[in-house]
């Protein structure tokens, strides 16, 4: 069992875990990225299986607070797959209109197709998170929200979707040397959001929902991995791990050629 993988109901205490861990890989870093190199020529054909056999939906979903490394995350694991048949969603503020519908709407919208490997940095979790952290909605609507969550993974997971949540976990010190990281540096200054910078204040009642979530929304079919994210290079090697070693476990083969294509000849 995977030491990362949080199992249905376990509590967890953010405001205590160490993001800073690096146990969970023996070698150190230069084995690391040797490892992530191996787990990317692994990576690349079962995508390619993925995407030839047309049956599968694979859903990998991001979360973690403001320079956990989602964009780091998708930038390394995903180096080299062919972007045809992987896609990213992003999820900022909802508009207008995706605020007029249902909160799983949007993100209904823009889940995998068959043969396509879909990656959401940030997702429907914001609808726990955020909107819980600054009290966009009553307490008594996000609450109720773990629980339409957890069967609309249900469904999907029903209709053929495989499904892997990682939330990336850094400590306040960490966010507060990589913010000031992208502040010096001329090309990470784009980066830079003032709201980041507020949002630290409430870094307690974060640990507190992402907590929350974990505990209320981990279940066997649709586990969250807490990938103690301090180091970038344990974070990648341990996605990475999980991602492949699922795509193995779906046991793809390419598709044989149908009868009535047997008799096709080049002519
Ligand atoms: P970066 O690391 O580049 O800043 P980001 O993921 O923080 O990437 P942003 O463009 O800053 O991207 O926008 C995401 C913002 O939108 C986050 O602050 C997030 O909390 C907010 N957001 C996402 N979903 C919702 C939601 N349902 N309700 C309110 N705010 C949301
Ligand atoms: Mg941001």
């Amino acid at each position: 069992m995977n030491p990362y993988r949080i199992a249905s109901g376990q509590i967890v205490r953010l405001n205590r875990w160490n993001a800073d861990q690096s146990d969970g890989f023996k070698g150190g870093q230069e084995a690391a990225l040797r490892e992530l190199q191996r787990l990317s020529l692994h990576l690349w054909p079962l995508q390619e299986l993925l995407y030839a056999g047309q049956r599968h939906k694979v859903l990998v979903v991001l979360q973690g607070m403001d320079a956990a490394g989602k964009d780091g995350t998708i930038r390394r694991v995903f180096e080299g797959v062919n972007p045809q048949g992987v896609r990213v969603a992003r999820f900022r503020k909802p508009s207008e209109e995706e605020s007029s519908h249902d909160f799983l709407w949007r993100a209904h919208a823009v889940m995998p197709a068959s043969g396509e490997l879909v990656i959401f940095n940030r997702s429907y979790y914001e609808d726990v998170l955020v909107v819980r952290v600054h009290g966009l909605l009553p307490k008594k609507i996000w609450q109720g929200r773990y629980r339409r969550i957890n069967e609309f993974e249900r469904i999907l997971i029903e209709e053929g979707t495989t499904i892997l949540k990682f939330c990336l976990m850094i400590d306040r010190d960490e966010q507060a040397k990589r913010l000031q990281e992208r502040l010096s540096d001329p090309t990470k200054q784009w980066k830079v959001d003032a709201a980041d910078l507020l949002e630290r204040k409430r870094w307690p009642s974060y640990m507190r929902a992402y907590s929350e979530m974990l505990r209320k929304t981990s279940t066997p079919r649709a586990p969250w991995y807490l990938i103690p994210s301090n180091r970038r290079w344990l974070r990648d090697v341990l996605v990475s791990r999980v991602i492949v070693e699922t795509l193995q476990g779906l046991r793809m083969r390419y598709p044989a050629l149908p009868a009535r294509k047997r008799s096709l000849r080049v002519t």
